[in-house]
């Protein structure tokens, strides 16, 4: 190691250690103090280790929870970068501070999600064994135009380490068309059988084909633009994946249970998500499609994912007093849309919290929740009563109002303790959808009832 590099290692350790002094949680500091010494830190930490790289729009936390649960399932102990330091500073710091303080990897694994727009400076330091795209979808209120840049941003990424292994969503013909540009290595994963009841999809970040133009015709949707679609113009069709969903023999609150079909096996195995809702069913046919190219045995993975626990935000289960909270992060119309789908399967009288803060690190512009499908949920029936919550509650009360929720039923708070107080009065299960900002908040507030530790720690 050159002095430059032990001087960037302890650099990364000695701030993080002083933000803890602090109770600070800072994620991005330590790696920027490391790289002011060397600028490849990342680069020498990450040498002789096999990592998993996870980028795309929705998913990336929960397939990264899936993946480290499958390698801890075969004893093999991961580095991972939680609470959301997917970044270059933030991915720096997870790496740098885990390292020794001569700069050698601590453990031999790493699962490490990404950001779409940090991938080409990412990938090409730690040189990935295997990059998972999960899925684009248009973030709050981009438009198209801004979908397409992230597209070309995940591609820079991929062009800039051209050894790794790709895994791609088949069923997503804006990630799929990532395979005709790059030399990487492909193997795809999807969902064999539609999973919803609508024919047509309300919403469509991709309704004409990205080759020519054409909009695209659909064997079957699953959801949102996803699905199996063909070009009837110049023949841009879903490609045959490798790991596919055949049959889904049971969704609950619980998990689904479902039967996967392998090209590389000549059976089908039948296996359980421990998570709900089809979204997290991708994420699983992603983790298992990874992990097999990771060169895990696919049955271990399979196995895993079973037992696979929700993390930060994502269907996080709390119990308080005599009720249950689960708290879904909802940050874009098509993740909202299918968290809401998974609300009206649940089939049962509950509560509802729909949370919106409109600060910088949740986009200033919410009207992104004019484009999610409250609708469905409002006309089910199932919502006692509802609690709108944060700087936009109004908003969010105008919009359960268009979307036909009885406004007599709803409650206006605008602060996460007080929105305890009314969740732990419930009798029935309490469903929250906070976005970002507003999800730290309601987090820290059954924080401090529940006495669990602070997520950096
Ligand atoms: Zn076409």
């Amino acid at each position: 190691m050159r002095p430059g590099s032990i001087c960037a290692v302890a650099a990364c350790k000695l701030t993080r250690q002083a933000l803890r002094l602090f109770h600070r949680g800072g994620t991005a500091l330590p790696g920027k103090a490391a790289r002011l010494f060397d600028p490849d830190i990342l680069k020498r930490v990450s040498e002789g280790m096999e990592i998993i790289v996870v980028t795309g729009t929705n998913g990336k936390t929960t397939t990264c929870s899936m993946l480290e649960n499958a390698l801890r399932a075969g004893g093999r102990e991961s580095l991972s970068n939680k609470s959301g330091a997917n970044l270059l500073s933030g991915v720096t710091a997870e790496l740098t501070c885990n390292a020794t303080w001569t700069g050698k990897p601590k453990t031999h694994y790493a699962v490490i999600e990404c950001d779409e727009g940090a991938l080409k400076q990412v990938a090409p330091l730690i040189s990935p064994k295997v990059i998972i795209v999960t899925n684009l979808f248009r973030d709050q209120l981009d438009r198209y135009g801004e979908v397409m840049h992230t597209l070309d941003e995940i591609r820079k990424g991929i062009l800039a380490s051209p050894g790794s292994i790709l895994c791609l969503n088949a069923d997503d013909s804006l990630t799929g068309s990532l395979a005709g540009d790059v030399p990487n290595p492909v193997v795809w994963y999807g969902l064999d059988t539609p999973t919803g009841e609508e024919k047509e999809p309300v919403l469509s970040d991709a309704r004409y084909c990205i080759r020519c133009g054409t909009e695209y015709g659909y064997h079957y949707h699953t959801y949102a633009h996803l699905g199996g679609f063909f070009c009837p113009k110049c023949g841009y069709s879903r490609p045959e994946p490798d790991f596919a969903v055949t049959q889904i023999e049971e969704m609950n609150t619980a998990g689904t249970r479902c039967r996967v079909r392998m090209s590389a096996a000549p059976y089908e195995m039948e296996i359980t998500v421990g998570l709900p809702a089809v979204y997290n069913l991708y994420n699983a046919m992603a983790a298992l499609c990874a992990c097999t190219a990771f060169g895990l045995p696919a049955e271990e993975c399979a196995a895993s994912l079973k037992t696979v626990h929700s993390s930060f935000g994502r269907m996080e289960n709390f119990i308080l007093g005599k009720t249950s909270l689960q708290m879904i992060l909802v940050k874009n119309p098509a993740g909202c849309s299918q968290a809401l789908e998974y609300l009206s399967s649940v089939k049962e009288p509950c509560r509802a919290v729909f949370a919106l803060n409109d600060r910088t690190a949740d986009g200033h512009d919410i009207s992104w929740i004019w484009d999610a499908d409250y609708e469905k949920i409002c006309s089910s029936g199932i919502l006692q009563e509802i609690l709108v919550l944060g700087d936009r509650a109004e908003d969010m009360q105008l919009r359960l109002k268009y979307a036909g929720a009885d406004t007599s039923r709803i409650t206006i708070v605008r602060e996460a303790r007080e929105a305890l107080k009314w969740i732990e009065a419930s009798p029935v299960p309490v469903f929250a959808f906070p976005n970002y900002t507003s999800m730290l908040e309601l987090r820290e507030a059954v924080r401090e009832r529940t006495g669990e530790k602070e997520f950096w720690q």
